[in-house]
C-alpha cells in the first residue's frame, strides 16, 4: 500500500492511497508461467504480501484504519475527498462490501481497478475496467473503460458498446521494462494514437508515473 498520485486515465495526478491485493485469477505471478497465462503482459509483481506496507489484515476495520492512516491529515472538502484505489493483482478475488463499508464510513470515495471476469459489488464510486483477451468479462458498465492495446483477441470494437464515461487505449509495454527505453511500449503508442486519431470514441492515456519514473 502507498501514498502517491494516479497516474493514468481520467483521474490522472488525483493522489490517492493505492492498495494492492495479492493475486490475479489471469496469471499466478511466476515468470515461468507468464508465457502460457491468460494474460502474459502484466507489470505488476503479484505474489505475496511483502510489499511496501504489506501484510495479512484479519478483519476489514484494520485494514480500513490501516488506509486512512495514510491519507495526510487535512481537512476534508468537496475537492478533497479522501481517496483509495484497490488494485492488484485482481482486486474483486478479496475487496468485499464490508471493506468498501468501512471505507465509506472512514469518509473515503472507493475506486477499483478490475479485469472484469468476477462479481461487481454494487457500493463502488468508481469502476476502472481492462478487459484482457480470452477472459470473459462479465459486467459491461464502469467508469472508464482502460484497454491495454494492441489485444489481437480484445479489440476496441469488442467493447465500444460499453456503458462508460471514458474509453481510453493504454499502449502495450514490455512487462520487464519497467522504467526507461521501451521499444515495444513506443511502437504500441504510435498503434495507439493512430487508432484514436480514427476512432475519436477512443482517448489515449499514458502511464505518467512510468514516465516520471515514480511509483
Ligand atoms: S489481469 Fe491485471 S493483475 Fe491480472 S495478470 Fe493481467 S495485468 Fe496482472
Amino acid at each position: 500500500m502507498f501514498y502517491s498520485l494516479q497516474g493514468e486515465g481520467a483521474r490522472a495526478g488525483r493522489a490517492a492511497v493505492f492498495c494492492r491485493f495479492s493475486k490475479c485469477n489471469l496469471w499466478n505471478g511466476r515468470e515461468d508461467s507468464r508465457a502460457n497465462a491468460i494474460c502474459n503482459f502484466c507489470d505488476t509483481d503479484i505474489l505475496g504480501t511483502d510489499g511496501q506496507n504489506g501484510g495479512e489484515f484479519d478483519t476489514a476495520q484494520s485494514l480500513s484504519s490501516t488506509i486512512l492512516a495514510m491519507w495526510p491529515k487535512v481537512g476534508v472538502s468537496e475537492n478533497s475527498k479522501p481517496y483509495v484505489i484497490f488494485t492488484g493483482g485482481e482486486p474483486l478475488l478479496q475487496l468485499d462490501d464490508a471493506l468498501i463499508h468501512h471505507m465509506h464510513e472512514q469518509g473515503f470515495e472507493v475506486a477499483i481497478e478490475s479485469n472484469g471476469t468476477l462479481p461487481l459489488p454494487d457500493n463502488v464510486d468508481w469502476v476502472c475496467l481492462s478487459p484482457k483477451a480470452d477472459a470473459k468479462v462479465v459486467f459491461d458498465y464502469c467508469d472508464e473503460l482502460k484497454l491495454v492495446y494492441p489485444q489481437e483477441k480484445a479489440r476496441p470494437e469488442h467493447f465500444e458498446n460499453f456503458t462508460a464515461s471514458h474509453f481510453f487505449l493504454s499502449p502495450m509495454a514490455d512487462p520487464l521494462i519497467r522504467f526507461g527505453n521501451d521499444p515495444k511500449k513506443k511502437t504500441n503508442t504510435q498503434k495507439a494514437l493512430d487508432y484514436c486519431l480514427q476512432h475519436p470514441q477512443w482517448r489515449l492515456t499514458l502511464q505518467l508515473h512510468k514516465l516520471l519514473g515514480i511509483d
